[in-house]
């Protein structure tokens, strides 16, 4: 099962009978430390007493495939013995491809945590409920809000997740257009007003009605509404802005709030599916850790970029699109 057109990209050597190497191509050379194969042992190139194993099982006629490791990088290996007695050994690098695989296993798992929770939640208040509690009215209440609560945290869940995989498999079709954004921001404002007041924050837009971007206008609603929900969320008092500036080919739209801010070590990856500061405190404010990770992923759709900047004074979270 050797596709011959990969031979150029992958690893491939010769080992003779005796165990040394014949004949190597270029990616396989590199592998060695002197940068020539020929003439060395596979365990002198790789260090590895299991691709030796496994090449002396093949001289011995054992065709064999096996994961290896060296260093930092995986590989998937074939060996093939041939008629001279001689064994083809080729190396496919799949470093990149286990660490897609090894990223979507911890998607799935972190998922699956995150959906577990209010599962339980609702499935003890359900229990407690059938087995008496309905019969006293005040219990009986309490029960149906922790249902109540938990089941929108699951429907806030899964809307997320389903959003995420749509933009991701490019289901979520972008029209990018010339978009005016001081009326989506306007939007926003209206949309997210009542929380704000609810908290005592001051919350309006200063974005000019000159700043036309290229965008698709639900996209940019969302982003902003993300980066808006966040700012009133952790800010205890003090205001949030929408703002926007003029920059070489485009503009610069930035939500700032006089929160607590984040401290530098989290800023790295703040835009990770279901990274959390404090993931306690995120849950208690109906937080799902995947509101970051759909800005991020809209805004580069749109051929943008974002960013945080964060101290003592507070959090601004900036998009920068490219002018219409
Ligand atoms: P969540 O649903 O938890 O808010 P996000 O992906 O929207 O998920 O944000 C990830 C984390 O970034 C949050 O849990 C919070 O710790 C932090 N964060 C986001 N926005 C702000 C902000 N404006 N001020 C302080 N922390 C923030």
């Amino acid at each position: 099962m050797i596709d011959p057109a990969a031979l150029t990209r992958d690893a491939a050597a010769l080992v003779s009978k005796d165990g040394w190497v014949r004949v190597s191509n270029a990616a396989f050379d590199t592998l060695a430390s002197t940068g020539r194969a020929a003439g060395l042992t596979p365990l002198e190139i790789t260090r590895s007493a299991e691709l030796s194993e496994a090449v002396r099982r093949a001289l011995e006629g054992t065709a064999r495939r096996l994961d290896l490791a060296l260093g930092r990088q995986s590989y998937l290996v074939h060996l093939a013995p041939l008629l001279r007695g001689e064994v083809l050994v080729l190396l496919r690098d799949v470093t990149e491809a286990r660490r897609a695989e090894a990223t979507r296993r911890d998607f799935v798992a972190n998922a699956s945590h995150e959906l577990r929770t209010p599962i339980a939640a609702i499935r003890a208040a359900a229990e407690t409920l059938l087995s008496g509690a309905i019969e006293d009215p005040a219990a009986a209440r309490s029960f149906l809000e922790i249902v109540s609560r938990h089941a929108e945290r699951l429907a806030r869940l899964t809307q997320d997740l389903l959003d995420l995989s749509r933009i991701e498999s490019r289901q979520w079709e972008l029209a990018l257009a010339p978009v005016h954004a001081a009326p989506i921001a306007r939007q926003v404002v209206e949309l997210l007003a009542g929380g704000a007041r609810e908290k005592g924050l001051a919350l309006g837009s200063t974005v000019p009605d000159g700043a036309v971007v290229k965008a698709d206008a639900r996209a940019l609603e969302q982003v902003l509404v993300n980066l808006v929900e966040n700012a009133v969320k952790y800010t205890a008092q003090g205001s949030v802005t929408i703002s926007a500036e003029r920059e070489d080919g485009g503009w610069v739209l930035s939500v700032a709030d006089t929160g607590p801010g984040i401290e530098r070590h989290h800023l790295a990856r703040i835009f990770e599916r279901f990274y959390r500061v404090d993931a306690g405190r995120s849950r208690e404010q109906g937080g799902t850790g995947l509101g970051l990770a759909i800005v991020k992923h809209l805004v580069k759709a749109m051929g943008g970029d974002v960013g945080v900047e964060s101290g003592a004074a507070g959090s601004r979270f900036w998009v920068r699109l490219p002018a219409a």
